[in-house]
């Protein structure tokens, strides 16, 4: 029988190849090709003192850093990075995304790249990741990481969550099932993962519906797939385009004013994601200027600020009357990414409800 052949790194940057009598160019060549593209966040932060977990400066190292500091990461595939923003995820913008879009098809096109791997902050890491699986166009493996604790920080949690998003990557069964987000040794789809917490490393969840799996000591375990369409799937092509449309959320509560949605009308927004109450339940007053604007042409979609379920069709609101969408199960922040790409292709309000059912 064949010997098997891999490629070892020690933790002090040696590598050699483990196979007798063969070169160590021939036994890279039989690992997968995993590309990181770096747009920041605290994964490559640093922090004044090793013992400071959340006062630091998010986005500082680069990735050709990172990866030096782990050599260990190479067994697992031959690993490369890109640097293609470096940003506190609070700064993400549509700027970024179309650009960084864009790459990953143009990598993913190349027979001899195997996977993506994008590290990013995790504040709005869950927009970034709908956004790329609503419009990459491959089966090929894209995961996102990030860490909760700076790079320099005492059990920092980057090195982990790296080493992970590669395991993951290479795996040959996280193919097809749109882009995938590991945090703390567990898979995400990026259709329902959330930020939970605002600072333990246990902060994404996908809540109620779960975690698609469990990474543990390099392997990848899946017990549940995506339901909804996605990647090769979407109608979505970002090719050519330098702007989304505008697209805001008005955040409901107690009291609410309708001068802040008079205000996004007047500004000439495209759309609007109302976080509503309940099951997107809307305050009398702001429901009627919501639908005179519906009724001019906005796009509006009814969401929950609820943090879980479905926002029903015609269920607290008739949408059928008031021209507007109800967005299924998707957060508001998520909401708007859908709405976006949706208004790429239409205006028309039960079209964008379809979307909203099958994506
Ligand atoms: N503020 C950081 C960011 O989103 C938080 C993180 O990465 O964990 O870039």
């Amino acid at each position: 029988m064949e010997e098997k052949e891999y490629n070892v790194c020690e933790e002090n940057g040696n590598c050699y190849a483990s196979a007798r009598g063969q070169s160590a160019q021939r036994s890279f060549s039989m690992k997968k090709n995993i590309v990181i593209v770096a747009t920041g966040g605290t994964i490559s932060g640093t922090a004044a003192k090793r013992t400071d977990m959340l006062s630091y400066t998010s986005a500082v190292l680069t990735i050709d850093h990172l990866l030096e500091q782990m050599p260990y990461i190479q067994n697992l595939a031959h690993v490369s990075g890109e640097q293609i923003a470096q940003v506190d995820s609070s700064d993400m913008n549509h700027t970024i995304w179309l650009k960084l879009a864009n790459r990953i098809n143009e990598l993913l096109r190349l027979e001899e790249v195997d996977g993506v791997v994008v590290t990013h902050g995790t504040d709005t890491m869950e927009e970034t990741a709908y956004f790329l699986n609503l419009v990459i166009k491959s089966r090929k493996p894209v995961v996102m990481v990030g860490a909760m604790r700076p790079a320099n920080a005492i059990s920092a949690d980057g090195p982990m969550n790296l080493y992970n998003a590669v395991s993951l990557a290479v795996n040959e069964e996280a193919k097809g099932k749109g882009v995938l987000v590991t945090l703390n040794d567990t898979i995400n789809s990026s259709r329902e993962v959330t930020k939970t917490n605002t600072a333990l490393q246990d902060t994404f969840k996908s809540p109620e519906l779960g975690y698609l799996g469990y990474i543990q000591d390099g392997g990848s375990y899946f017990y549940r797939f995506p339901t909804r369409k996605h990647t090769l799937e979407t109608e979505f092509d970002i090719t050519g385009l330098s702007e989304l449309p505008q697209v805001e959320v008005v955040y409901s509560y107690v009291n609410s004013s309708v001068e802040l949605v008079r205000c996004m009308a007047q500004m000439g927004v495209e759309g609007l994601v109302y976080a509503g109450l309940g099951n997107g339940g809307i305050p009398e007053v702001i429901k009627e200027v919501l639908t005179e604007c519906a009724q001019k042409g906005l796009a509006v979609v009814r969401s929950s600020r609820a943090g879980s379920g479905i926002v029903t069709r015609n269920g607290a609101v008739n949408d059928d009357v008031c021209n507007f969408v109800a967005a299924d199960s998707l957060n508001p922040q998520k909401a708007r990414v859908l709405l976006m790409l949706a208004l790429t292709k239409t205006k028309e309000p039960k079209e964008i409800q379809r979307m909203f059912w099958e994506y």
